[in-house]
């Protein structure tokens, strides 16, 4: 069963002996098919225990999509914690060895803002120059990590960045990280690589036991992740990575695509390549080529349809006056294709900003749709709020939680009691909770503000006695009850702020459906922690809506693609550094973003949009110049569009991108 269904290429790979090798190949091909498929072979002919093999996805979907086919496929239940994403893998091994790294198994993962918060408390500390973004500097710190740069390695820190006094705020920020008990997702792996790199028989004992490795998306590793795998890998170096340099779209978060292009002589490792695209048609595949034959550093490769039940439509094109009337097409479009429960769609964009207006018009269509990726539930201020209450009841240390909700809803205990709290904290050495009761049995405040902290501290006993007794969803009822929370919602007069407040009461009843779903407190916590690297399988919904980014190694009936304007895609920000690296990096976006695509793929551009209160004229974006006109639809209605754009162009003063948008539609005509 296995091995049936696979090409040549496929089989080699797939029953290939042990050893290092590389899968190169282009979107479709089947190479995270290939990798699902040995995995089970290695399972079910080889006789290798599956906890032995890791196998890094680059979602969780993929991740369940291994486990669910050894489980039909061997009859096998599988439950280990290697299959996976770098993050869920080696968050699971740090709660095993965290005390190493001074953690407490409890640890919290903090989300960006709680990051960004602890920031400012460092520069605050350091009284350093508070006119530094904490967002610039958490996105350095995040860079160093990448680069497995330590905090306490000054000289390297101060090598690699220019950014004045990164040094001393990225040691105190990792200090402080240990002492609230947290880690960053950066941590998650630094800390495994130096748990692993500093003790030799923890080291040792992983080695002889993980005996596979294999990678998915193999052109998108950091220098961090690399290295993690190859200090895990035994003198067997049975290492199976699968890739395509075409599709690295990581390099602005630290991503290497040199780890696959050296991979070959690195480990003097063959190289098979497939190249029959089992996925979209030929006009999809034709552009896709097209496009990214555009860039110069690129191996090359030929994609070649293979799927010959796959019906050949051509792609559609189509310009709107505005980002509003695109996204009604969307809208229209597929309410008049979505009669069949088993078609997919989704529409990727390049920006998040451009999600809101098409996620308007899904919801005029009544349309069922998911966000993935994106603006995140678990970052709603509501949503952040009561998982506070839930992180403070499961551990101490949750400082961040504490300072979040101590007055929230208000309860009249004001900042000044909580610097007296914080400084009795730092004094002593103990969380912010603990000095809070400490403070109060030594009858340090007034009697009102002793109660009121009493009243606080005892709902908290509350929660923590309460979690080990109850399901979650019962649980999550109580917090969002008993802290008054969702009376404060309720209560709210002013008619905006009301209706506001409706969301947000909806997206707390989400919460307890979304807590429901966990067995304990734990696993949930983990589970939000880790969710913004996860890509939710979308098994409910069969519209999703996300960031081309997102959508890498997916696939879908149809694709929408909105905004392909200069500015947008390529974006404003590639333009702006006029260098081809990063417009080649755009390139490769608009490959994945095309190859997601089936049979169906629609792109589109609006020739003005409102931001910020203005109306802004846009042009084409030069991506759509270099795909060839047989690979669009006949029955575009350019003419109309177009003509109607032309009214908007200043022939006086016709910039670069004006003259582009021209000759686009001389060409188009
Ligand atoms: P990407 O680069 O986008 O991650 P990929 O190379 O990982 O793509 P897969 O997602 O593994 O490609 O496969 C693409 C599609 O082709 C899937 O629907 C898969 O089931 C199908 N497929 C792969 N190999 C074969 C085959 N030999 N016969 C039929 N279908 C196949
Ligand atoms: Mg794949």
């Amino acid at each position: 069963m296995i091995l049936d269904n696979l090409n040549t290429e496929q089989y080699e790979a797939v029953v290939y002996k042990n050893g290092p090798i590389l899968v190169l190949s282009g979107a479709g091909t089947g190479k995270t098919r290939v990798l699902t498929s040995r995995f089970a072979y290695l399972v079910q002919n080889k006789g290798v225990n599956p906890q032995s093999i890791m196998a890094v996805t680059f979602t969780n979907k993929a991740a369940s999509e291994i486990k669910n086919r050894v489980s039909k496929e061997l009859n096998l239940s599988i439950n280990s914690h290697w299959i996976g994403t770098f993050h869920s893998i080696f968050a699971k091994f740090l709660r095993k060895h965290c005390s190493i790294v001074g953690l407490k198994p409890n640890f919290t993962i903090l989300d960006i803002e709680d990051q960004k918060k602890l920031i400012k408390q460092v520069i605050s500390f350091l009284k350093l120059d508070n006119e530094l973004n904490e967002g610039i500097i958490l996105s350095e710190i995040q860079n160093l990590k990448d680069e497995m740069i330590l905090s306490t390695d000054n000289k390297a820190v101060l090598r690699h960045s220019s950014i004045k006094d990164i040094d001393s705020i990225y040691n105190l920020y990792q200090e402080r990280l240990v002492e609230i008990n947290s880690s960053d997702f950066g941590d998650l792996l630094l800390h495994s690589y130096n748990i692993l790199k500093n003790n030799s028989q923890i080291l040792d004992k992983y080695k002889s036991y993980l005996d596979h490795i294999l990678i998915d998306e193999f052109q998108d590793t950091n220098v961090i992740q690399y290295e993690l795998i190859k200090l895990l890998l035994n003198e067997n170096k049975n290492i199976f990575c699968v890739g395509d340099d075409d599709q690295s779209i990581y390099a602005w978060r630290g991503a290497k695509v040199e780890n696959i292009l050296n991979f070959p002589d690195e480990f003097k490792a063959p190289v098979i390549r497939l190249t029959k695209n089992y996925r979209s048609n030929d006009s999809i595949l034709r552009a896709a080529s097209e496009i990214i034959g555009h860039n110069k550093n690129r191996l090359g490769k030929k994609l070649e349809c293979a799927n010959k039940e796959i019906k050949n439509n051509k792609i559609i094109l189509q310009s709107f006056y505005s980002q509003e009337e695109e996204s009604l097409w969307i809208a229209d479009t597929i309410s008049n294709l979505i009669n069949h429960k088993d078609v997919s769609f989704s529409i990727l964009v390049r920006m998040t900003a451009q999600m809101r207006s098409i996620e308007d018009k899904l919801i005029k269509y009544a349309l069922p749709y998911e966000i993935i990726g994106g603006p995140r539930f678990f970052e709603r201020k509501e949503v952040k709020d009561i998982i506070a209450y839930l992180k403070l009841a499961h551990s101490n240390d949750s400082d961040l939680s504490f300072e979040r909700i101590i007055n929230l809803p208000r309860r009249g205990i004001g900042e000044q009691t909580l610097n007296l709290i914080i400084q009795n904290s730092r004094e002593n050495k103990i969380s912010f909770l603990e000095s809070s009761r400490e403070l109060l049995n030594k009858k340090f405040f007034p009697q009102a503000v002793s109660t009121k902290i009493t009243l606080f501290l005892s709902l908290i006993d509350k929660c923590k006695d309460l979690m080990h007794k109850t399901n979650l969803e019962d649980f999550g009822i109580f917090v969002i009850e008993e802290s008054g929370y969702m009376k404060m919602l309720e209560i709210e007069k002013n008619t905006k702020k009301k209706l506001e407040n409706e969301t947000r009461i909806e997206n707390l009843k989400e919460l307890v459906n979304a807590m429901s779903e966990f067995s304990n407190l734990e696993e949930f916590l983990e589970h939000v922690g880790l969710v913004n690297d996860n890509i939710k399988n979308s098994e409910k919904n069969n519209i999703t809506l996300m960031t081309l980014h997102g959508a890498k190694g997916l696939e879908f009936d149809h694709v929408f693609l909105p905004g392909w304007e200069e500015g947008i895609f390529p974006s404003a920000r590639a333009l702006e550094e006029k260098c081809n690296k990063s417009l080649e990096e755009e390139r490769r976006l608009a490959y994945v973003g095309i190859t997601r695509a089936k049979s169906n793929l629609y792109i589109s551009y609006a020739t003005s949009r409102y931001t910020y209160g203005v109306n802004n004229f846009s042009v084409p974006s030069r991506f759509l110049s270099e795909m060839n006109n047989s690979v669009f639809s006949t029955n575009i209605s350019k003419e109309g569009s177009f003509k109607s754009k032309l009214k908007y162009i200043d022939s006086e003063s016709l910039s670069p991108g004006k003259k582009r948008m021209l000759e686009f539609l001389k060409k188009h005509k």
